[in-house]
């Protein structure tokens, strides 16, 4: 299986924070985590030619992951059609956290994606179905503290699956890990991943990455 890992790499270059807790960038660590005998990984970020994603690396890539925050508006919408006709065709798409308000993920869900906010909190998330792939080997229920709180309203078309719930201390609840699908495309949609929390070293979010990169990869 080829898994392309996709980060903006901006925060990285403006708060050292990040690189404390993701030696290389987000991108880097994603890949370290998904990297195994069966997944070859390789990476790509907004500072390569065509962001990364070329012709050759989309035909070449079974599964995509997306991070991306403050530079959204930088992918190139030529890009966006791109991915969005490789994901018509089959690929899969894993977009984390921030990602909700990237350009492939509102063009593919053709809503705003927009939801409530607020920073610091902390997030219990329920796994409410346990027997679907994608949470294979989860806990039942896990703490990420701290985590943003992504709060319902979520402003995307119902989901195909609802696969984890997001509780905060503020008492808002999020759908926190829902499946879509777009054409012959897997699209899977998990709310943490702040870039200054610690939430991709948690054994059960790295668990669910992994189990979704799996999970959207084509059936050939
Ligand atoms: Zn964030």
């Amino acid at each position: 299986m080829k898994v392309t890992v996709w980060n903006e790499n901006c925060h990285e270059k403006s708060d050292p924070r990040v690189l404390e807790l993701y030696p290389g960038g987000l991108h880097a660590y994603l890949a370290s985590v998904l990297e195994c005998d069966d997944i070859e990984v390789r990476t790509a970020t907004l500072d390569d030619e065509e962001c990364g994603l070329t012709d050759e690396v989309l035909a070449d890539t079974d599964v995509l992951v997306w991070w991306g925050h403050m530079a959204h508006d930088k992918v190139p919408d030529a890009i966006v059609d791109k991915v969005q006709k490789a994901v018509l065709s089959g690929m899969g798409l894993i977009v984390l956290h921030s990602g909700h308000h990237s350009k492939i993920f509102r063009r593919l869900m053709g809503t705003t994606c927009n939801l409530k906010w607020r920073d610091d909190t902390k997030e219990r998330i329920w796994t409410i179905k346990p027997n679907h792939p994608i949470a294979a080997g989860v806990d039942e229920t896990f703490v990420l503290e701290p985590e943003e709180m992504y709060g319902e309203g979520f402003d995307i078309p119902e989901p195909d699956e609802v696969i984890f719930l997001g509780w905060f201390n503020g008492g808002e609840v999020f759908r926190s890990g829902c499946t879509f699908t777009r054409g012959h495309g897997r699209i899977f949609y998990f709310q943490p991943g702040h870039e200054t929390n610690k939430s991709f070293q948690n054994e059960n979010v790295q668990k669910v990455i992994k189990n979704a990169v799996r999970w959207a990869c084509p059936v050939k």
